[in-house]
């Protein structure tokens, strides 16, 4: 079995595990059809998949041995144990897509293709894949210039990439966790709730809670929401120019990004 398999093996799991939980029991009520999001939103990671094996193959890694191989990157001058080059790495990369987040809302021509994710009127477990294509090699292309400079093994880059996709399903899911559960994990870690406040339609509340997987980061550089202004079943979730599901098709995600509405929606503090 060699990692591909692994790493397909744990997304169908992790995948088919919360959507049956979702099915069951649900923290928030849905506004828009499910099989008409679902089938949206696997459609776009479909093409996100094969666009990615297409233009980098597996280029993350490969960029991991490459910088092995020449002793490239600031990992392979420290010798470290292997357990403390896993955690700094994973927390590194973790730290540095939280920033590439911050921008993407900052910046007016990164936002037209984030809206994309933000324009889910409901989320689950499908919503953590719901990207544009061209933001999705945007975002392959920093994380390969990452991985060149801090210089990781090929097996903390694959763990890394695993932890971020397990954990991008978790967070967008739509289960209700215990309160006091959700309270002990986000110390550490980015929950569902902590996440839903970040696909809030309000302004302030979208531009908070930008951590993947650690909620450190929030807490650390003070974009850190605790509470929504409304319940959390009661938070409407997606951005004010797109309330209406006509507009959310799958071509109208894909052409999302040459909207007006996309521009004068930039999110601005
Ligand atoms: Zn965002
Ligand atoms: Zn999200």
């Amino acid at each position: 079995m060699d990692f591909n398999q692994i790493r397909l093996g744990l997304f169908l799991g992790i995948f088919f595990l919360l959507l049956l939980l979702e099915s069951f029991v649900q923290k928030h009520p849905t506004v828009d059809s499910k099989p008409r999001r679902l089938g949206i939103n696997l459609s776009l990671t479909a093409v996100n998949v094969i666009l990615l094996r297409l233009v980098f193959g597996g280029a993350a890694v490969g960029a991991a041995y490459f910088t092995s191989e020449r002793g490239w990157g600031l990992l392979n001058y420290l010798d470290l144990p292997a357990w403390l080059e896993l955690g700094m790495t994973v927390a590194f990369l973790d730290f540095m897509i939280y920033l590439q987040h911050v921008l993407v809302h900052m910046i007016p021509f990164f936002w037209r293709f984030h809206v994309v994710h933000h324009s889910d009127l409901d989320l689950d477990v499908s919503s953590g894949f719901r990207f544009h294509p061209l933001e999705i090699l945007g975002s392959m292309l920093y994380k390969i210039g990452l991985i060149l400079a801090l210089g990781p093994s090929p097996f903390a880059v694959v763990v890394f990439e695993a932890v971020l996709n397990g954990m991008a399903q978790f967070t967008h899911s739509n289960i209700p966790l215990p309160e006091k559960l959700d309270a002990a994990l986000r110390r550490i870690f980015v929950t569902p709730d902590m996440h839903r406040i970040h696909h809030s339609v309000e302004v302030a509340e979208t531009n908070s809670n930008y951590g993947f997987n650690l909620s450190i980061w929030d807490r650390m550089l003070g974009t850190y929401i605790v509470q929504a202004k409304k319940p959390q079943p009661e938070i409407v979730i997606g951005v004010g120019a797109y309330r209406r599901p006509e507009q959310t098709t799958f071509l109208g995600l894909l052409t999302m990004p040459l909207h007006d509405t996309a521009q004068a929606d930039a999110r601005t503090q």
